[in-house]
Order: structure tokens, then sequence, then C-alpha cells
């Protein structure tokens, strides 16, 4: 029977289905480990739905209550809000997670009132406030739901007409607070707080045990108890820092966790499990929270592995100041992952590579993990449409290299952004605060630029070659596919941006900086038209490589010396807007193909097999294929 990777499509998401194959492979100590790091996977999740929205939990139990309560429910309102639940599935909320614009059900407000009446009548587990009726409650989340002007934006970087980015977004991480209120005040808990304006001033509300997220949290810390007899020795180290790290919320354990989590690069079974992005916070300093488990790809770890061993020639060969080069790098440790679970905010979307930790410090003292999520870049691969390599190629045998190459492209220029991109460069002599404070709201999407021209860079490089990642006969190849496809994304990405005429998301952002900066500087690409069709069309690899290399010299110069204005000048003058009759006709052209925006992931599902005695004997890995009862299941996990 063959596999179903792409499972269906929910408006523009394709919903598509990972596999980890070799889970079955490994021993019954590391499927007991990763079974009780799943658990506690599982157990964070919702600490995010919070973090996103702080209707977010509300809102889902209303959701799936109408869904799994819906006798009485007219089915054009169960297949409405099943339509409407799925895209808050996938973003966890209702802000898309690629534009960070809020999505609208369309329902009446009184067709949704009658169904969260009939949910609860049937005995759905509605969120209600201490003595709130049903109807009450539908009323106070339908301005939510109903109005556009209601929290409109998720996350917003650059709000323009002098607004405060912090006021200006929908986040659930400042509560009436601006960055004024935060002149002066010295936060403690920069990346694990929310921060919250009462009468006596700000306050920092913790997530620790007894602070906020107590509940979820304490569940988190006893999964990883019960995970510490199965944990290789370095792992049982990181996770007992990690859970000293969840019981006092302090820095220096944040950074303890952080040191024993980057040494233990050995194991098979790993996990992420804390709050480490801060992609959703606007000012970059909040961390959201995330659950990841995996174990390590020996097969696709190999290519990786050498990338990293090298590290130091990388390194010294940089086309930016020798000032701002790491005289010895340590500790790099990169290996191809399947994962067994992913939640929070990094699952149903997920990344494709990670690089941690994040923090610049521990990562110039004791360096970082860089990880391929193999199993989830061959789902994406295997469930990726055709047209989205043929209707924005110029010619046939653009679309036909693509076809080819483009897999060994992007798996290599990922494992370029990764493992050298992010772990590459030094901050100047002199310069003590790190880089995320200095270029503040721009550091993100500043660095995913820095990682993405690292990987251009060296693409061409006959290093390459003689390390043996990629053969001297396909390297050519190779590059023009990735310098193509490359060229391509910042105008097939558009069609993920089908409201406003800004980028938020930074990853987006820093593809179209990159693309617009060689625009503007270098002949390597070309704006073509044929047919009322535009095309982004790259004819100089040679010219591309040379803009990619002096475009990265100012951008590390940028980040080492925390210039926050150079930064600022470089993302919103490249970065940030588009042509928005050019966007609408990259979304009719996608339209007329039925072409999915963005994909999201459905995970394995682990469940233990027990013995005569009650002792788990095996752990068995199936294959939900079904998104809905996959996020049913979570939910219910939670409650119980
Ligand atoms: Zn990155």
């Amino acid at each position: 029977m063959s596999r179903r990777f792409l499972l269906e499509q929910v408006d523009d998401v394709a919903v598509v289905q990972v596999y980890a194959d070799g889970f079955g492979a490994l021993s019954l100590r590391e499927k007991l480990l990763a079974w009780h790091l799943y658990l506690a996977a599982i157990a964070g999740r919702d600490i995010y739905y919070d973090q996103r929205y702080a209707y977010n939990l509300e809102l889902r139990s209303a959701l799936e209550g109408i869904l799994t309560h819906a006798a009485g429910v007219p089915a054009p309102v169960v297949d409405e809000v099943r339509r409407y639940t799925k895209l808050f599935w996938i973003n966890s909320g209702p802000h898309n997670g690629i534009t960070a614009r809020k999505q609208l059900l369309r329902l009446t407000v009184e067709q949704w009132t009658a169904a969260v009446l009939a949910a609860a009548a049937g005995g759905a587990p509605l969120r209600l406030r201490a003595g709130e009726s049903a109807a009450a409650f539908a009323a106070r989340l339908a301005p939510v739901l109903f109005d556009p002007d209601v929290d409109p934006v998720l996350t917003q970087k650059t709000p323009g007409g002098g607004r405060d980015i912090l006021e200006a977004s929908a986040n659930n991480l400042y509560v009436d607070v601006s960055m004024r209120d935060l002149q002066g005040f010295v936060e403690r808990h920069a990346l694990n707080s929310r921060l919250v304006k009462s009468a006596g001033g700000l306050v920092e509300e913790v997530w620790r045990i007894g602070g906020r997220y107590d509940h979820e949290i304490r569940r988190i810390v006893r999964h990883l108890e019960d995970a510490l007899p199965y944990a290789p020795a370095p792992t049982a180290e990181a996770l007992g820092a990690l859970i000293r790290f969840y019981t006092t919320g302090e820095e220096a354990d944040r950074l303890a966790y952080d040191i024993a989590w980057v040494k233990d690069d050995a194991s098979t079974v790993d996990t992420v499990n804390g709050f480490v992005e801060v992609y959703l916070d606007p000012r970059g300093a909040k961390g959201a929270w995330e659950g990841l488990v995996s174990y390590v790809n020996h097969q696709k770890t190999r290519r990786i592995d050498i990338i990293a061993a090298n590290a130091q020639w990388f390194e010294d060969h940089t086309p930016w100041d020798a000032r701002f080069r790491k005289p010895s790098v340590t500790g790099v440790s990169a290996r191809a992952i399947d994962v067994v679970i992913e939640t929070g905010d990094s699952g149903p979307l997920t990344p494709v590579g990670i690089n941690l930790p994040n923090d610049q410090a521990v990562r110039e003292r004791y360096g970082s993990k860089s990880v391929l999520l193999a199993n989830v870049n061959e789902a994406y691969e295997r469930s990726t449409h055709e047209g989205l390599r043929t209707e924005f190629s110029w010619e046939e045998a653009e679309a036909d290299r693509t076809r080819k190459w483009g897999v060994l492209a992007r798996d290599l220029s990922t494992e370029l952004h990764e493992v050298i991109g992010h772990g590459s460069g030094r901050m100047a002599e002199g310069v003590t605060a790190s880089p995320s404070e200095l270029l503040r709201e721009h550091y993100s999407a500043l660095e995913e630029t820095r990682s993405d021209l690292v990987a251009l860079y060296f693409l061409p490089d006959p290093v390459l070659v003689e390390m043996g990642v990629v053969p001297a006969d396909a390297q050519p190849s190779v590059v023009r596919t990735e310098y193509e496809q490359y060229t391509r994304a910042a105008l097939v990405q558009l069609r993920r941006v089908r409201e406003g005429e800004q980028l938020e998301e930074d990853h987006m952002r820093n593809r179209q900086l990159i693309v617009n900066w060689l625009l503007r500087h270098t002949a390597a690409i070309e704006i073509r038209r044929r047919d009322d069709k535009t095309y982004y069309t790259m004819v100089d690899t040679v010219a591309f490589r040379a803009g990619v290399g002096r475009l990265l010299a100012e951008v590390q110069r940028i980040k080492s010396e925390g210039d926050h204005a150079a930064a600022r000048d470089l993302i919103e003058g490249y970065g940030v807007s588009f042509d928005p009759a050019l966007r609408d006709e990259v979304v009719a052209r996608v339209d007329a193909l039925r072409l999915p925006s963005y994909s999201a992931f459905v995970m394995p599902r682990l469940a233990p097999v027990t013995g005569a005695d009650g002792a788990i004997v095996d752990v068995e890995v199936s294959y939900p294929c079904d998104l809905e009862s996959q996020m049913l299941e979570y939910a219910a996990m939670a409650r119980a």
C-alpha cells in the first residue's frame, strides 16, 4: 500500500502526515524515554495556546465542544465550524501562523450562539468563567470570531503610524504594557514571564512552578521525572537542569540548563521542551513554549556531520571582517533527526531545521546543536504540488532542474544555514549586550538573513566537493537550482499574505530582503513578464554569489556591532513592503491551480504496550492520518 503524505487541504493549507520509520528500531529503554518525553510535550501544549492569545483556550473549548457535541447543530454550521477549527488547530489560534493576521468564522452570531448552547446542553467541557452561562460565554467570544477590528494582528513589529509594537500586537505576553513602560525597568525574567502593568507598576508573572502555568508545568515536570530513569547520563543531567529551571524560573538555572543540553550531543533520543524561540514577541524577548521529541536519523546524519566537523574552515573563510570571526569554533554538533512529536510553537507548523540554544553567550562558549528535521522535510517534499515547481519557472528547463536537484539543493542549504549560518560569527570587541537586546524587533529577521546568506555563499565553494558532501559534476546544477528556487520563493511566498501590504514573519522578511537587495545592487536576477504573468528569474550565478558575499559582510557587521539603525534601514528598506498588485497576481495564479500556501503536519502517535504486571513492555508508533482526531486526543490528554 502506498503511503499517504498529503492528507487534505484546508483552504490554502496542506495537511501532511509525518512518519517515524526508525522508531521501531530503538531499544526499549530509548522508546520508554521517548514515551515520557512525548507526554511532557503534550502536557505543555496549552501554555503555547495561552501565550499566543488570551482567548485561545476558551475559544478552543467552544470549537472542540461543538465538533464533539454536534447533535442538534445544523450540518452546514458544523461544516463551517470544522473548517475553522482545523485552521485554528493548525495555527494554534485564530491568528494565521504565517501572516499573523486573524481569521474569521463564516457564520452569523446567531448560528454561533445556538451551536455553543447545543454543545453546552450536550455536556461539552466549555471553559466558562465562574457563574457564566453558555449564552454569555458565546457572546463574550463573538467579537473575537466575527469582528475583524478586534485584535487583528498577533505580532506586529512595524505597526506604523507611530503605534507601539506591544500595544499593536494581540498576543498574551504583555498586558497593558507599552515600550515606554519598559524604559528603566529591570526585567529579571525576560525569557520566561508575562509582563503586566498594574497600579503598583510592572509585574513579571514568571512561568514556573508556583507561578503562571503552574498546573501545566507541574505536569511537564512529572513526565520529565518519569523519563529520568531511562535517560543516559548526559540526557539525565540536562533533564534535571530543565526540571530545576521549571521549578525556580531563575535565569541562572536557565543558563545551566542550556549548557547541560548543549553538552548532551551524542544521545539518540533528545527533546526540546520549554520557552525557546522569540518570534512571537515583537520585542524578541519572551520565549514561546514548544515541545519536540526526536531520535537520530543516522543515515541522513553523515553529510551534516561532515559540515559540522569542518566548522572552523567555514568560519575562517566567511566573507566578513576578520574581527567578527571566531578564532576557535567550539562544540558544533549537527545531526539529522526524525521527530516523534512537535507541539506548541513547533507543531503542527514546524521549522525544517533548528539550531539551539539561542543564548549567544552560551553559543560562543559551549557551541550549539543543529538539527535537520529529516522526516518532516521528506513529508513536505513528498506532498509538494507539482504546480509549485512549474507555474513560476520561466522555462521548462528551470522546472526540470528543481525536479532533479531541488531536494538535494534545499537539504544542503538548510544544513549550511543551521550548522554554519547560525553557529558562525562573533560580537565585536567591547560589545557586551546580546545582539537580540541591541537589535530588538529586527534581531530575528536579521539573524535569519545572515544564516541564509551563509548557506547561499558557501554552496558553490569547491570545498563542499572536497569534503564529499556534493559530487563535483552535480555542484553547478545544485547551485543554480538553489539560486533559482530561492529567487522564485521571494515571489511565490506572497501567496501567504492575502491581506495587507507588508510582511511580518521573519523568515519571509529575510527571503524578500535578500532577493530585493540583489535585484537592486546586482545583475543576478531579472524580473520578466509573459502573458500577464511575472517571473523572478535568476540569470547569473556568479553575480548572485558576489552580491551575497557583499550583503553578508554588512549583515554580519550589523549583528556584531548591534547596529539597530542599520538593521532597521535594511529590513524596512528591502524586507517589509511589497506591491499588493503583484501579490494579487500571485494569489490568482496559485488559486487557479489550488496550490497550498503552507503545510501543517500530523505527528506520529505513540502508545505503550503493557505486560501482565502492568509494566510497559513496548511502545508502538502509529499514524493517525487525521488532524482532527490527533488534536482532540491532545486536548483530552490535557484535561485528563
Ligand atoms: Zn534559521
